[in-house]
């Protein structure tokens, strides 16, 4: 049983009590081990007896993804090299990857995570899990996978693309659960379509745990009437284990973060200051528990707020809203902030839209949104597709504040990508 109860419903003072007795931990760990952290502390002539309460960690200094890259390969470790258990590393695209190091214990804490979270959207021994993400370096296919077979399930690994082969496993297994990305998601959804499977009636699908990049609650909705099941988001990053970070529950509002194991700030990206409760900024994450390579102030750079209040499921870990981007994947087109997911929101609402885009940024500042058509998006009547072009290009003014041009393509002809999608393409020649 990987419900554990007495630490999901802890009160707030004895949770409190407990991230402090570890964020005490970690930091005197850190200031014995860490070279990065001991150059830091000392110029801001902090030692670890100075923190005395939670309030206190805004006195630590923060943690960039450039401080990893700058300590490649191994510049962040707390323990010695023959305490290692396993490497990953992030899934950037540019340059020195980040690499982390798992202990035994972080190996085991990180399944044990990702059990908590499968169990908490009702997942038992009896399910069976295919795991769609990538297998390899990325911890998103791994941790996801240790963490089902604590808990029992039969997982199959059979990792992204080739849907022929999936949608085999699914009939000949009974898979009744996915973990996938959004983007193959929704690619997944088309090709049954095209295969004339109906899930509701020819598999035994009933969860998908959907995470890896943004999307919206449209698209949510999507995948859940393609796929005809539930659809649960999932969060987490490599530098925070992979997988089991924050999830949803069977309430599906927000994703309860694990507060035993993450120190959450949401800050403003900008000023580094702090948040209140349900206002949007950067979510800002320490490890508690982490052995191998404690991190202090991560700044994630993921765009978030915290739900207000209590879940009605009992636990009294606070919830995150859906990631509204990050902060380095903000565009400025002719001076005006635009985050991608502004845009999808208003694309996946309309009926008409299919379940691709990609957003292209040309010459001096042009924006081009090339928009796939839904299956049923086009009747043949010419002036219907110029009235919906107009229509999608309105909506977006009025949510950007800027006009792009857009361009309605067929379905199933925009580029698709096995791993995280890319949905900007960048050439401006500005
Ligand atoms: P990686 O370290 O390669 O696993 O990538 C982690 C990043 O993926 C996070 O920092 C987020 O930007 C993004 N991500 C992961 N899960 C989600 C999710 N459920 N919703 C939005 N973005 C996500
Ligand atoms: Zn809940």
């Amino acid at each position: 049983m990987f419900w554990d109860r007495e630490t999901e419903t802890l009160q707030r003072t004895a949770l409190e009590a407990l991230q402090l007795k570890r964020l005490q931990a970690t930091v005197r760990r850190v200031a014995k081990k860490v070279p990065l952290y001991q150059q830091r502390f000392a110029a801001a002539g902090l030692k670890p007896r100075h923190i005395q309460t939670l309030a206190d960690v805004r006195r630590l200094p923060f943690t960039a993804s450039a401080d990893l890259r700058a300590n490649y390969p191994n510049g962040m470790l707390a323990v010695s090299i023959d305490e290692l258990l396993r490497l990953h590393t992030s899934s950037g695209t540019t340059g020195k990857p980040k690499a982390l190091f798992f202990s035994r214990k972080d190996v085991d804490n990180a399944a044990e995570l990702v059990a908590r979270c499968l169990v908490m959207t009702g997942v038992t021994r009896k399910d069976v899990l295919q795991n769609m993400m990538t297998y390899g370096l990325f911890t998103g296919a791994l941790v996801m996978h240790y963490g089902a077979e604590k808990v029992g399930c039969l997982v199959i690994p059979a990792g992204p693309g080739n849907s022929e082969r999936q949608l085999l496993l699914m009939q000949d297994f009974r898979t009744t659960v996915l973990h996938v990305t959004p983007s193959y998601a929704l690619y997944f959804a088309d090709f049954l379509e095209k295969h004339g499977v109906n899930p509701r009636k020819d598999l035994a699908l009933r969860k998908a745990f959907v995470g890896a990049e943004p999307y919206t609650e449209e698209t949510c909705r999507k995948i859940e009437q393609a796929l005809g099941l539930d659809v649960y988001n999932s969060y987490g990053l490599s530098e925070m284990s992979g997988p089991g970070v924050a999830f949803e529950c069977e309430h599906k509002h927000g994703m309860h973060l694990w507060e035993d194991n993450y120190l959450l700030e949401i800050i403003d990206p900008q000023t580094g200051e702090p948040l209140p409760d349900g206002q949007p900024g950067e979510l800002v994450l320490t490890t508690l528990c982490r052995e191998a390579m404690p991190l202090l102030r991560y700044r994630t750079r993921d765009i978030t707020s915290i739900i207000p209040g209590r879940c009605p499921c009992g636990r009294t870990h606070r919830r995150l809203n859906r990631i509204t981007g990050r902060s380095d994947d903000m565009l400025i087109v002719r001076g005006v902030n635009i985050y991608p997911q502004q845009i999808e929101r208003v694309l996946m609402s309309l009926p008409q839209v299919g379940r691709n885009y990609l957003i292209q940024l040309e010459g001096l500042d042009e924006m081009l949104i090339r928009v796939e058509l839904a299956k049923t998006g086009f009747d043949g009547q010419v002036e219907h597709l110029v009235h919906l072009q107009s229509q999608i290009g309105d909506r977006l003014r009025t949510e950007l504040l800027v006009k792009p041009r857009v361009e309605l393509v067929p379905p199933g002809t925009l580029p698709v990508s096995e791993g995280k999608a890319r949905r900007v393409i960048d050439n401006r020649t500005l």
